[in-house]
């Protein structure tokens, strides 16, 4: 099946997030925000992480699909590693997040409370990789992106790793749980062939499939990519607005 324009659309936004990387880079950093957070600081990437949250109470993991630095460079290497990776993995980006908080909100209570708000923290010029020690980060961040894709699978940092999932996780439970009118999935069991191209053409390795036939479409690791809505030879899932 030829790729439907959207998917062109959203290959084309998630390569140039990555060619942007470089300068963005720092405002995703998870480093920074507990080295700014030791000297009361509120640095580039906390505000970057506030965000996400809030944007998930609408829009889900949308920006995991549409705009994430780190998706464009994983989906590239799904032409050399298109492994499925095992829901397990999902639990060991939780088992580094929950010390990851705690080390941010121990390094304010030590530093007497957050005090200042400086976006541009340790990024004076606004470009992340201002000078050549900074490329040695830069490209450590991006080997990972690599080296977990073809040892792993599919987005392998996305499910083992990614410090800012978790925070659009649970935004989306949080909007579930509210029912709040935003973007989801929507699913017509009867028009389903059982032809599996959901399930294949996931980026993220869900049983797509599975949750359209039981329809039950509310997942936290989908990221509303809309892969699954443009491969369906039936039509039997949609984006939808509802709650
Ligand atoms: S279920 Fe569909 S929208 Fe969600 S991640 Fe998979 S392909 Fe993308
Ligand atoms: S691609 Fe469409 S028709 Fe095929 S299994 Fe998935 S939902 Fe069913």
């Amino acid at each position: 099946m030829a790729m439907a324009r959207r998917q062109k659309i959203r290959n084309a936004a998630i390569l140039l997030s990555f060619l942007l990387f470089p300068i963005t880079l720092n405002y995703f950093s998870p480093y920074l925000i507990i080295d700014a957070a030791a000297q009361g600081i509120v640095a580039g990437s906390f505000l970057t992480f506030s965000a996400l949250f809030l944007s998930s109470l609408f829009l889900g993991r949308a920006f995991c699909g549409w705009v994430c630095p780190g998706a464009g460079i994983q989906e590239a290497c799904f032409a050399i590693n298109d492994k499925k990776v095992r829901r397990r993995s999902d639990r060991i980006k939780w088992m580094l997040w929950v010390p990851w908080i705690g080390g941010i909100a121990l390094a304010a209570v030590l530093a007497g409370g957050l005090r200042a708000v400086n976006p541009l923290y340790m990024t004076e010029t606004g470009t992340s990789v201002a000078e050549p020690a900074n490329y040695f980060v830069y490209f450590s961040i991006v080997a990972l992106f690599v080296i977990l894709s073809f040892a792993v699978g599919k987005r392998a940092l996305c499910h083992c790793v990614c410090w800012m999932a978790p925070f659009m996780i649970i935004g989306t439970k949080i909007k579930n749980a509210l029912r709040l009118p935003s973007l989801g999935l929507k699913a017509a069991p009867e028009k389903c062939k059982k032809c599996g191209a959901c399930d294949k053409n996931c980026p993220m390795s869900l049983d797509v499939s599975k949750m359209v036939e039981a329809n039950r479409m509310k997942n936290g690791e989908c990221i509303l990519c809309g892969s699954c809505i443009d491969n369906c030879p039936a039509n039997a899932i949609k984006y939808s607005w509802k709650p």
